[in-house]
């Protein structure tokens, strides 16, 4: 809950109501004052005025490029009136003009026109910037923001008072809070480390996959501590003006060192704190080294003013941080918040089941071994849809049955009925799927194969095999791996044999086959000619899929030529695994995708009995 926020304006507030300002006087002066003075000479129509000038009772003609006005002949010593009309393009006017011994000439530019003129210039980049400042406002902000350019936007939760977060809203990640344990006790007594002249420590970088619980964490040690929590993203610094960044740093500890013993936490330090030699997306990026200069030096310096503030940051790519963020006296500690395993997604379960009315048959633990891989998020996320189909269904509590449907939602994304497959496309990727399940079925290491689907399911796939593992999986054996494999290259291999030809379906399935066996010959030293070696940098990044692949660490051109043997020779067998499985088991093969064209989904008692007919081949030797 925020308690109370406190900012301070900056310049490019100012700097945004100037250009509000100048753009408001523009549309007034040009388009509002003319329009509200009006023409305040009669108009006439053209027409008028040409038979005016052809019945010689026009005086003198004054030609503007908006407007023509005219001024009758004199009658008894009364000036004629002034009129005005609007100009067609008309040639003759001169001529006729003349011809009839009318003076006339053009208009003379208007007196303001050199102000006009650097106004037409000037003014509407100025409103383009404004109605682009206003956009930063409104989306920068978050929900309490809409006003807030320029402000710092640390958001201050005094905690102790409303919902306070402890570390009873956070499971699964014990060691993680073990650790912090020890930062509550620098924050609530501060004196019996400084006494004996221990140095508090200052930074503590919270690192893992996003959704763990990083930011739950951080507001947990908060509440137990009972301090403020001053909370701030990476991410809001990137869209600012150059020296903003800095300064709202620079706020943000001013505040905080007031407020002492507190917490400030950096979300997605990684958006400040990238490696400046990597440079950024537009070159040296000045704004985000400023940022980070200013938050090196801050922290640097309120230790000697012997304030208690403890810095926290999460990210989820600690491999791009600038090196300078992790030295001794700044995040010198870091905290590995993962994703939980299968007791730990069980209590994260039932924290988040408290919100929600459980049926009698709901059995968390069943539920939790069918999430391997998720994370908290995901686990919330999960306890909310399945609350949402609970009542959808029209059922006063949620039952278990909601849970299977939700991790099926969760998992492969939402059911598209509306995608339609043609008959050959249906038929493609029915022996596609059917290839999967027959090679994972004889296969360990990836699971029962529990459904094989041809209705398509969220952005991407357009069938699905469902694996799920009976238990947590820790430790793979070679030929679990290789199985693995084997299985990933059942649909292609399905597709070979039954079309003699092969669809761009299998692309997914080739790049992780592929990337599960260079792991085994460059990780986990499973390659007999290469041995025992990681040839892989850095465990860091390991239990971060970002993409980013590791460097490799090669010695020479001849390992390099000689893993992507190694690698190329995994998946070949593999590959040959799955085609000889498949044409041995042409039968069921056949049997099993006509049934699940039928059907579209084949599972349960019937799958299982189906499978179990699989014959295997001899192992390769
Ligand atoms: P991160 O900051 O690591 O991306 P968050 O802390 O923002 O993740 O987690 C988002 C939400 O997911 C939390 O508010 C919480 O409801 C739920 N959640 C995540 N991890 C956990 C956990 N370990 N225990 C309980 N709830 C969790
Ligand atoms: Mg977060
Ligand atoms: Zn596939």
């Amino acid at each position: 809950m925020p308690i109370k926020e406190q900012r301070t304006p900056t310049p490019s507030r100012l700097i945004g109501n100037i250009l509000l300002a100048v753009s408001a006087l523009f549309l007034i002066t040009n388009f509002i004052l003319p329009f509200v003075l009006g023409p305040q000479i009669p108009g006439v129509p053209y027409s008028l005025f040409i038979h005016q000038v052809q019945a010689g009772e026009v005086e003198r003609v004054q030609v503007g490029q908006n407007q023509i006005k005219f001024q009758l002949k004199t009658v008894n010593n009364e000036p004629g009136t002034v009129f005005s009309t609007t100009p067609i393009f008309d040639l003759g006017l001169p001529k006729l003009l003349e011809e009839k011994g009318v003076e006339f000439a053009a208009a003379p530019p208007p007196k303001n026109a050199w102000f006009t003129s650097v106004l037409g210039w000037v003014i509407p980049p100025l409103i383009f910037v404004a109605i682009w400042q206003f956009f930063i406002r409104r989306g920068g902000g978050g929900p309490q923001g809409v006003l807030s350019i320029g402000k710092s936007k640390a958001k201050v939760y005094v905690e102790g008072e409303s919902a306070k977060t402890t570390f009873a809203d956070v499971a699964g990640v014990q060691e993680a809070k073990a650790e912090l344990v020890e930062i509550v006790d620098f924050l609530k007594t501060p004196g019996r480390y400084t006494e004996i002249g221990a140095r508090i420590p200052k930074g503590v970088l919270l690192v893992g996959p996003p959704g763990t619980g990083k930011t739950l964490l951080a507001k947990a040690v908060a509440g137990e501590a009972g301090v403020p929590f001053f909370s701030i993203s990476g991410s809001e610094f990137v869209e600012l003006f150059v020296g903003v960044g800095s300064s709202r740093v620079r706020d943000l500890f001013e505040q905080a060192k007031k407020q002492a013993p507190c917490i400030v936490f950096i979300d997605e330090l990684d958006a400040i704190g990238k490696s400046r030699s990597s440079g950024g997306f537009y070159g040296g990026n000045d704004e985000r080294e400023q940022t980070l200069n200013q938050l090196l030096a801050e922290m640097d310096g309120f230790s000697a003013e012997g304030a208690t503030v403890i810095v926290l940051a999460a990210t989820n790519r600690p491999e791009v941080l600038d090196p300078a963020l992790l030295r001794p006296g700044r995040f010198d500690r870091q905290v590995l918040v993962d994703r939980p395993d299968l007791s730990g997604r069980e209590a994260i379960l039932k924290i988040h089941a408290q919100k929600v009315k459980l049926g009698e048959d709901v059995n968390l633990k069943a539920i939790a071994t069918r999430t391997p891989g998720f994370a908290g998020a995901d686990l919330a996320n999960l306890v909310n849809e399945a609350a949402l189909l609970a009542a959808r269904n029209q059922r006063s509590n949620v039952a278990q049955e909601d849970f299977a449907e939700a991790i099926e939602r969760v998992v492969a994304g939402l059911e598209k009925k509306s995608r339609v497959l043609n008959d050959k496309e249906k038929k493609i990727v029915a022996y596609h799927e059917v290839g999967h399940a027959l090679v994972g079925s004889l296969m360990g290491g990836s699971g029962r194969v529990e459904k094989i689907s041809i209705v398509p399911r969220g952005m991407a796939a357009l069938g699905y095999t469902l694996q799920l593992p009976t238990e947590d999986r820790f430790l793979m054996d070679e030929a679990e791996l290789r199985g693995q494999i084997a299985t990933l290259l059942g649909g292609r291999s399905a597709e070979e044999v039954v079309f003699n030809s092969v669809t761009t379906g299998a692309t997914n399935d080739l790049q992780r086959a592929t990337d599960l066996a260079e792991r085994m010959v460059t990780t986990y030293g499973m390659s007999k000619i290469l041995g025992p070696l990681a040839y892989q940098q850095g465990q860091q990044a390991m239990f971060l899929d970002n993409g980013a692949p590791n460097p490799r660490r090669i010695g020479s051109e001849e390992t390099a030529q000689a893993i992507d043997r190694e690698v190329k020779e995994i998946v070949e067998t593999a590959h040959q695994q799955a085609l000889d499985t498949l044409r041995l088991n042409r039968d069921l093969f056949e049997e099993i995708t006509t049934q699940l064209l039928e059907t579209e989904v084949i599972e349960g008692e019937k799958l299982q009995s189906l499978l179990k007919q699989v014959q295997a081949i001899m192992p390769p030797l």
